[in-house]
C-alpha cells in the first residue's frame, strides 16, 4: 500500500491508519499474552455480538457482566466462564472499581444511557468502549470525553466500519485516485422499526433513525471523502396515522439530508424507521464509480466498481471490480475488540476515539436543526 503524507494525515484525522488499511487479519496477540478483561454493560443484541467478538479475540476476554436481568446474566456467565461475584446490577456497577479482572467496560445500552455509564465506568477507573451514537447531545459527548481524560482512561466509540475490510478497501480506491475527482455520494440505511422498541422513544433514543442507522451514512461520507462537512440541508417527515410516530415523545420516521463538503463534493443520504433500506453507498468520480452494498452490515459486504485507467490497449482501459467479502460474524467485532485491547496494552489512542463520536454529534445536531427537529 502506498500512502502519501497528505493521504496519511487525512486518514489519521479520520481515525484510519495504514495499519488498518493493510489487508492483514485482526491484530496479533500481545507477546506478553496478557488479555484485557471486559465488563459488558447491558446484555441486549449488540452485547451478544460483542461478547462473541471479545471471546474470539486473542488479546481480550469477558470477565464481568452488568445487567438488570440476573437470569440473563447468569446464562452468559455460564457461557463465558464468569464468576457469580462478577455479575453486577446497574445499581452496584460502581463496585467494578475493586474488580482487578476488569480493565474496561463495553457500554451497550440505549443511547440516552451511554453518557451516565461511560462516566461511571471512568470514575471506576476503567477504560470505556461505548456504542454509537456516542450520546444524545453534544454536551453529554463533551462530558464523556472530559470524564475519561480526567480518570486517565481510554474512550473508543463503536464505529465498526473503521475496522472493516471492504469499507477500508473503498477508502483506499478513492485515496489512490482510481475514481479521479470525487463529485457525488449517495447513501441510505433504514429499517421498519418494531412498535415496542426503545428506539422509538425520544427520552431513551434521543433521536430516530439518524441517531441509530443514518449515522453510518453520515460517518461514511466523512471517511470516504476524508473531509469534514461544510453545510447541511435536511427534511424530515412522520406519518400522522402511524401510532409509532404520532405521539409527543416520538422520534422522526424519515429523514433525508444533503451535505456539502469543502472541496465541492455533495452527498445525499436517507434514513428511515418506516421502510427497510439496505445500507449502501455509491461514490461517483470523474473517472468512474464504486458501490458498496450491505455496506454497514455485519457480513455480506459487496464492493463493485468501474473506472477508467491509463493503459496502452483499449481493452485494458476500463477496470471492473466485483468483490464479495467472505468474512463472517463475529469478524468485525473481533477486530474492534483486538484494536481496543491493543490500545489499552500499548498506550495507543483508539482509531475512533471520543472526539470522533463528538464530531458526529455536532453534525447530527446541525442536521436536526435544518430539519426543524429539536434535540433533547
Ligand atoms: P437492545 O434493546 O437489544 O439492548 C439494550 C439493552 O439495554 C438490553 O439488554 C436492555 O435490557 C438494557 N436496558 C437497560 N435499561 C434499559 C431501558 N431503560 N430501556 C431499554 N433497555 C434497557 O439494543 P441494541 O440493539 O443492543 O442497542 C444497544 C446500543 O448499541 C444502542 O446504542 C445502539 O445504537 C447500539 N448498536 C450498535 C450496533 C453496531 O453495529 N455498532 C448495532 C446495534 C446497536
Amino acid at each position: 500500500m502506498h500512502l502519501t503524507r497528505r493521504d496519511f494525515s487525512k486518514l489519521t484525522a479520520m481515525g484510519i491508519t495504514a495499519e488498518l488499511l493493510s489487508s492483514k487479519p485482526a491484530f496479533p496477540a500481545q507477546p506478553s499474552g496478557k488479555k484485557v478483561g471486559y465488563a459488558i454493560i447491558g446484555l441486549g443484541r449488540i452485547a451478544d455480538l460483542h461478547m462473541q467478538g471479545i471471546h474470539a479475540s486473542p488479546n481480550s476476554k469477558v470477565t464481568a457482566l452488568v445487567s438488570g436481568h440476573r437470569e440473563k446474566a447468569e446464562k452468559y456467565a455460564a457461557q463465558y466462564g464468569i464468576a457469580a461475584s462478577s455479575i453486577y446490577s446497574y445499581e452496584t456497577m460502581d463496585k467494578l472499581r475493586a474488580n482487578s479482572a476488569v480493565d474496561a467496560t463495553y457500554v451497550c445500552l440505549p443511547n440516552s444511557m451511554h453518557a451516565e455509564y461511560t462516566i461511571r465506568s471512568a470514575k471506576a477507573g476503567k477504560h470505556v468502549f461505548c456504542e454509537k451514537p456516542m450520546s444524545t447531545s453534544v454536551t453529554d459527548a463533551e462530558a464523556m470525553i472530559a470524564a475519561c481524560k480526567s480518570a486517565n482512561v481510554k474512550l473508543m466509540i463503536g464505529y465498526r466500519c473503521h475496522y472493516e475490510t471492504t469499507n477500508l478497501a473503498a477508502i483506499k480506491l478513492i485515496r489512490d485516485g482510481a475514481l479521479g475527482k470525487v463529485r457525488s455520494i449517495q447513501s441510505a440505511f433504514g429499517f421498519n422499526a418494531g412498535a415496542n422498541e426503545w428506539r422509538l422513544s425520544m427520552p431513551l433514543a434521543g433521536g430516530g433513525p439518524l441517531m441509530d442507522v443514518g449515522i453510518y451514512c453520515l460517518n461514511a461520507t466523512r471517511y470516504l471523502t476524508g473531509e469534514e462537512p461544510a453545510a447541511f440541508s435536511a427534511y424530515s417527515t412522520n406519518d400522522p396515522q402511524d401510532p409509532r410516530f404520532n405521539h409527543p415523545n416520538s422520534v422522526e420516521e424519515d429523514l433525508v439530508w444533503t451535505t456539502k463538503f469543502p472541496s465541492g463534493i455533495v452527498a445525499s443520504c436517507s434514513t428511515s424507521y418506516g421502510a427497510n433500506m439496505q445500507g449502501y453507498y455509491r461514490v461517483y468520480g470523474s473517472k468512474g464509480w464504486l458501490q458498496v452494498t450491505e455496506a454497514f452490515s455485519y457480513q455480506g459486504l459487496h464492493l463493485t466498481a468501474e473506472y477508467e485507467r491509463d493503459a496502452e490497449k483499449e481493452a485494458d482501459r476500463t477496470v471492473h471490480l466485483d468483490q464479495l467479502n467472505p468474512e463472517k460474524i463475529p469478524h468485525q467485532f473481533v477486530n474492534e475488540a483486538d484494536h481496543f485491547s491493543r490500545c489499552i496494552l500499548t498506550g495507543q489512542t483508539p482509531q475512533s476515539p471520543g472526539e470522533e463520536g463528538l464530531r458526529d454529534m455536532q453534525y447530527i445536531q446541525q442536521i436536526y436543526k435544518s430539519a426543524g427537529i429539536k434535540m433533547a
